[in-house]
């Protein structure tokens, strides 16, 4: 994993009264989970989608590994952060792997290269690779396709993940069983992830520190599972 930093974040979408994200400042740790939490609307989102600059911050600072990303080629960053979001995301006119080629395809690997890290991938996401490459998404289950997002956020093999309610559309059971795969995942890969949810249980499983947020992204507290249950 690699350290991240937010330093007086912002953004206000254009025609906005108020910024959706005002001010925030943050330090991550490398192979940290950082789990935000917070109600519908506070902004969790807007931070995530600029720490991968498919928002761009109207001002502040990311920093990624101690290198300052603000500015840096959005394609060049692919290779630094991976990004799952709800429902997979997965396109439906691509196979399976063809949507966890894309990153790797946008920064030039070769094919070999591809089918190699593709059949990797979907045996550590626990998809027989063999059965389920040439799937389409509209041929597997939720579970299934969630497991195909996380497999592609992590093909290029990025020290950071971001994750945007990934199991929001799956239900109880398969949620509760792709957290307890993440969880095992992060003890091989040791990644920096942040992860978004409104399900504070959620965040309490996973989180080795969490962010309650609060409107504009504002932080009410960022601290340990623990110490968020005994405050
Ligand atoms: P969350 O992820 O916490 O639900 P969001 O980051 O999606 O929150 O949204 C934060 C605020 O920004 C909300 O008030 C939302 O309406 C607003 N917002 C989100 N996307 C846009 C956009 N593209 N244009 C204008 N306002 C937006
Ligand atoms: P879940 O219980 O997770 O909702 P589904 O009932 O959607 O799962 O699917 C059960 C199994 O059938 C899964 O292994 C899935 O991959 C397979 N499956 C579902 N739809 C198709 C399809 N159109 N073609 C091939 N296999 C399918």
């Amino acid at each position: 994993g690699a350290s991240i930093e937010l330093e007086n974040l912002t953004k206000r979408y254009p025609g906005s009264a108020q910024p959706a994200v005002d001010n925030v400042s943050m330090q991550i740790k490398a192979g940290e989970v950082v789990v935000f939490v917070g109600p519908s609307g506070c902004g969790k989102s807007t931070t995530l989608k600029m720490i991968n600059r498919l928002i761009e911050p109207t001002g502040g600072r990311i920093r990624i590994g101690g290198e300052d990303v603000t500015d840096m080629d959005p394609v060049k960053l692919r290779r630094k952060v991976g990004y799952a979001i709800q429902s997979a995301g997965l396109f439906p006119h691509m196979t399976v792997a063809q949507n966890i080629g894309i990153v790797p395809k946008m920064i030039g690997w070769s094919k070999p290269r591809i089918r190699e890290r593709t059949e990797e991938l979907l045996d550590l996401v626990g998809l027989d690779a063999a059965e389920f490459r040439g799937r389409y998404p509209r041929q597997l289950s939720g579970g299934q396709q969630q497991r195909v997002g996380v497999a592609r956020a992590l093909a290029a093999d990025p020290p950071v993940l971001l994750m945007d309610e990934p199991f929001g559309a799956v239900d109880p059971i398969t949620r509760d069983h792709l957290q307890d795969e993440l969880i095992r995942l992060q003890y091989e890969l040791h990644k920096t992830i942040v992860f978004v949810t409104h399900d504070f249980d959620e965040a309490i499983k996973i989180g080795d520190r969490i962010a309650v947020l609060r409107e504009r992204s504002h932080i009410a507290q960022f601290d340990t599972p623990e110490a968020i249950l005994t405050n």
